[in-house]
């Protein structure tokens, strides 16, 4: 784990992770706070790693849907909620191979609200829950990369807030699953960096993602590259790439695995 003084951004392994505060010099000692060694580097750090027993359920959530078409391409304005629904059913059979169960959140071009993607994770017992997105910074055509969010740990504030207020104390169900989260989140980050050499925007936390909050599991939501970004879209829009995407998620995923 690399750490700068000042700053919220950290490496692990390589990777772009956020720190809930910024490390500070304290009598010539690096000092990080409390709850960012409990909630970001204990999970990292320190034993167990997650492992994913066989059998059990995963809910893959293609992010938007009818109405709710996303961001669109700046390439031809294909929406995001198509591209997220085809890396779904995508990656349904390669995770079914590996012996997960797998529910998706929408089968079809259907608007589902983000409570009622919650409660299906409910519904079918999920043990783990995922949700695909594709990124916009439009009119932006510059910015570029792989964004991972989970939710922000209790008593740190968050990466990115939007126009969340990001109350701090909050105790929201998927709290109960902090590391976790976090290291579902690098897992799959790592995985996929790896795979496509995307630029690394970092594993982020935030609190404003309706379909992390309420989840009683672990939970994690990709920002699988930049729609408004030419060079990235072309990718995306390849099916060869999402395929790509989608077999790189499955290996990240493989039951029994226990790399941290
Ligand atoms: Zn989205």
């Amino acid at each position: 784990m690399e750490v700068e003084i000042g700053s919220r951004e950290a490496v692990w392994n390589g990777i772009l992770i956020n720190l809930g505060f910024a490390p500070q010099l304290i009598d010539g000692e690096v000092s990080l706070h409390a709850l960012d060694l409990e909630k970001n580097l204990d999970p990292l750090l320190c034993e167990p790693p997650l492992v994913f027993p066989t059998n059990q359920v995963i809910i893959i959530d293609p992010g938007h849907g009818g109405h709710n078409v996303g961001t669109q391409s700046v390439l031809d304005g294909r929406f995001e909620k198509d591209l997220t629904l085809d890396l779904a059913q995508r990656l349904k059979p390669l995770l079914e191979e590996e012996g997960w169960n797998v529910y998706l959140t929408r089968i079809d071009d259907s608007d589902v609200s983000l409570p009622d993607r919650v409660a299906f994770s409910d519904e079918h017992k999920g043990a783990l829950f995922i949700s695909l997105h594709f990124n916009s910074a439009a009119p932006d055509e510059n910015q570029a990369g792989l964004e991972t969010y989970c939710l922000t740990p209790t008593g740190e504030p968050s990466t990115v807030t939007r126009n969340y207020a990001d109350p701090l104390n909050d105790n929201l169900p998927d709290n109960a699953f902090d590391p976790e989260n976090l290291q579902l989140a690098v897992r799959i980050h790592t995985a996929l960096l790896h795979a496509t050499a995307m630029e690394d925007r970092g594993v982020r936390r935030a609190r404003f993602i309706g379909v992390l909050r309420g989840q009683n599991r672990p939970a994690i939501l990709v920002e699988d590259g930049y729609l408004s970004n030419p060079e990235e879209a072309k990718k995306i829009e390849d099916p060869e790439y999402r395929q790509k995407l989608a077999e790189t998620l499955a290996a990240a995923l493989k039951p029994g695995s226990g790399v941290k």
